[in-house]
């Protein structure tokens, strides 16, 4: 591949767990799709549908049995061990559905932790961490320790770990799957707003409203990428109901 729009291409991606002596699981097969800089993907499907899988596959975690990954023009196949945890480090930033921040620190040392082991100079660092509480509006919640706050302040911070480096990509396994509607709400208008400063987002959701930021939603099914859908120019109301339209037509099975 060879186009500086594109950060992320997979190709024909296909996943087998187990073999030889456990039985077999297909998660995946035959996977193909790009992501252009700047877009906010979403990704669809039910539960065992293969979505945490493929993310797996695209944050180095985990091999493809098949086909190849592409991030930034860097076959991901070519990195050995020590070149991976690198990529990750400075290339990926990630957020999960149970925060997995680091209850012995502050907020504050989570959120700089990653700048931290990549050897950046201290002082820098702080500042980066200041700015960025700034931006997430939760500067007075720094110097507390995750178990201090709510669901979906700890989210925050989890984005604020996830955005220092800023990664190419930041990669989302259902962020506000044990966020109430309100916290939630909160999520996807910082993930929004990251986004229109030109940050490349790729999210895992259940849910159809968080969907409905996105710019784009593919859906997965039985290991497939089924259909995918533009936002547009269409509202979110009205992306939602496009998102519910599809998902009654993919539990059908027909296109
Ligand atoms: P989703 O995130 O969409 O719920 P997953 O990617 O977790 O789906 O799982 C897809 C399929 O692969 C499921 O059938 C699941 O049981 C299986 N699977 C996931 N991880 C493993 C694993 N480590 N070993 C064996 N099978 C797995
Ligand atoms: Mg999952």
């Amino acid at each position: 591949m060879n186009d500086k729009d594109t950060i992320l291409k997979v190709e024909g991606v296909g996943k087998i767990y187990g073999g030889k002596l456990k039985a077999k699981t297909v998660a995946l097969t035959n996977v193909n799709f790009s992501v252009n800089r700047g877009e906010f993907v979403g990704i669809m499907g039910e539960s065992g549908s293969g979505k945490t899988t493929l993310l797996n596959l695209i944050s180095t975690l985990d091999n493809p049995t098949e086909g190849k990954i592409y991030i930034n023009d860097k076959d991901l196949s070519t990195l050995t061990n020590k070149d991976v945890a690198e990529f990750r480090r400075t290339s990926l930033g990630f957020v999960f559905q149970d925060f997995k921040l680091l209850n012995k620190f502050t907020n504050f040392e989570n959120i700089m932790l990653p700048l931290v082991l990549s050897g950046a100079n201290y002082k820098e660092a702080e500042k980066k961490v200041s700015a960025i509480g700034q931006k997430l509006k939760i500067t007075e919640l720094l110097n507390k320790k995750p178990y201090e706050l709510s669901g979906g302040q700890r989210q925050r911070v989890a984005i604020g770990r996830a955005i220092i480096t800023e990664p190419s990509l930041l990669l989302a396994d259902e962020p506000t799957g044990e966020l109430d509607s309100r916290s939630s709400e909160i999520i996807m208008k910082i993930f929004t707003n990251i986004n229109k400063t030109g940050q490349t987002i790729m999210m895992v959701t259940h849910s159809v409203r968080s969907a409905s930021y996105c710019n784009r939603v593919l859906f997965i099914r039985d290991g497939k990428v089924f259909h995918e859908i533009y936002k547009g120019d269409y509202s979110n109301e009205e992306f939602m109901n496009k998102i519910i339209e599809s998902q009654t037509m993919i539990s059908r099975g027909d296109e």
